[in-house]
């Protein structure tokens, strides 16, 4: 029975609700009074449930599909304004006990470089990610309870929050692990991480089991509800995904509200990110081997409806898109990107060639941070390197209800620009920094508490003169 209260898995992502959900889509796909009628409730900017999500998704009339990608773009400014956070993803170890078919780090690939970086090793890292400019990481580790124990997690946690070279300094650590125990999730949590992500790759239990075929992964129910015990932990912002392609598309898409609706009815506060991963070529992986592969069209569209449907739900893309899905992408929903990624290990300080090998997956954006915050400017979106709201305790139902009120925004703004005038000063080239300074002076005027705005214009001439990390 579905029951989105439920602490079952099988129960708060339904199958049979699913189901129901993509037929009652599928039935009303033309029905414009009905969509009509479901846009107007999304223009309230509170939100859609899965089933009404999944009606728009399936829509298939021209005019209002136009209404929905409009729509998702207005939402997108009204929560987010032009600021686009930044980060990087920072692989530790690619050992792993897992059967994962779609994954290259998959226990029986034998020809992929395996790699664990010792302190030492992640301390070049997070400096070389430091002299890049990122202040914001993801950590991402294979399972691995021998190669990759938690506590060898929490080291490395510790290790990268000490390390301050020059003006650098990494202020908000994300870890994407395999699902663990409450007394694990606890541990990260006093080990002061910001957001545990954890991707679901796909809600289709029986796709699911056979796409993990060995290995703890391929536990559906202890995989799906970790984030119940994450919260349960005390870790208040959890990020969902699905890996798209792996299973029909309107599936996940159903599958992921109802995971977020679970986490609202059960913890009061839903998924702090999102992030839509499609599968990509790595190593031994080939995307053309799944049937359910989705072109860029469909992709948008997806983003658009997730953006509607959660407004207040950050939205993730990485380097697996290229640079124009990603431009696409960012007008629809997207509120956080990564640059200058490496998906191998070690692969901030060391390239890899094609007889050393640890990456996840195939980069399709190889620009480097500096190219793609000109880039973003360019567009005219404000990159912003702010971690403010973790450092401040603003965190789960304390964070959401400041999003809901919109009071947050007195606070991104401003935090954007000083962020964002500390990494032209440190960090960018002379090209980045002449267009940097004329973006900061144009959006210094959109602050619009007065007190607020005379403080940052004060913070900004500091950081000028050489002081760091303001922080509303
Ligand atoms: S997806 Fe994660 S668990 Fe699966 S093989 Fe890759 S690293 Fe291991
Ligand atoms: S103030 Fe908070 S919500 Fe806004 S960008 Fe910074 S960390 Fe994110």
């Amino acid at each position: 029975m579905y029951d989105r209260y439920s602490m079952t898995a099988d129960d708060f992502i339904n199958d049979d609700e699913i189901r129901d959900t993509l037929a009652y889509a599928d039935a009303n796909k033309h029905n414009a009074e009905l969509i009509k009628t479901i846009i107007g409730k999304a223009k309230l900017r509170k939100g859609l449930d899965h089933r009404e999500a999944s009606v728009l998704l399936a829509c298939d009339i021209p005019e209002l599909n136009d209404e929905i990608y409009e729509l998702a773009g207005e939402i997108k400014r009204d929560f987010y304004g032009d600021r686009i956070v930044m980060f990087a993803p920072l692989y530790i170890s690619n050992y792993c006990v897992n059967g994962c078919v779609y994954c290259p780090y998959h226990a029986k690939n034998k020809h992929i470089s395996r790699k664990k970086l010792t302190q030492e090793e992640i301390r070049a890292e997070v400096t070389a990610l430091q002299d890049m400019g990122h202040k914001r990481l993801a950590i991402e580790t294979g399972e691995d309870p021998v190669n990759c124990p938690i506590d060898y997690v929490l080291e490395s946690i510790r290790t990268i929050y000490s390390i301050k070279h020059r003006n650098g300094a990494i202020r908000r650590v994300n870890v994407n692990i395999a699902a663990t125990t409450v007394g694990n999730y606890r541990k990260l949590k006093d080990a002061g991480i910001g957001t545990y992500i954890l991707f679901q790759e796909t809600y289709h239990k029986e796709s699911y089991l056979k796409l993990h075929p060995t290995g703890p992964k391929h536990d559906y129910s202890y995989h799906t509800e970790a984030m119940d015990r994450a919260m349960e932990g005390g870790i208040d912002d959890v990020g969902c995904g699905v890996l798209f392609g792996l299973e029909l598309y309107r599936y996940e898409f159903a599958g992921l509200l109802m995971h977020a609706e679970h986490l609202e009815a059960v913890h009061g506060v839903g998924p702090h990110t999102i992030s839509v991963p499609r599968i990509k070529h790595a190593d031994d992986i080939d995307p053309d081997a799944f049937d359910n592969g989705i072109d860029d069209d469909t992709f948008l569209k997806i983003i658009a409806c997730i953006r509607i449907a959660v407004p207040y739900t950050g939205m993730i893309i990485s380097t697996r898109e290229s640079k124009s899905v990603r431009e696409k992408a960012l007008k629809l929903g997207i509120s956080q990107i990564s640059g200058g990624s490496r998906t191998s290990v070690g692969g901030y300080v060391e390239p890899e060639d094609d007889d050393d090998n640890s990456a996840q997956f195939d980069v399709s954006d190889n620009r480097t941070l500096d190219e793609v915050v000109k880039w973003l400017m360019e567009l005219g979106y404000v990159p912003s390197f702010c971690t403010a709201c973790y450092r401040e305790g603003r965190t789960g139902d304390r964070f959401m209800s400041l999003c809901k009120s919109g009071q947050i925004q007195n606070c991104c703004l401003p935090n954007a620009l000083m962020t964002l005038k500390e990494y032209l000063m440190d960090y960018a080239s002379p090209d980045t920094r002449r267009i940097g300074d004329r973006v900061i002076s144009e959006q210094v005027s959109g602050i619009t508490n007065l007190r607020t705005r005379e403080i940052a214009i004060r913070h900004l001439a500091d950081i000028e003169n050489g002081e760091r990390d303001f922080r509303f």
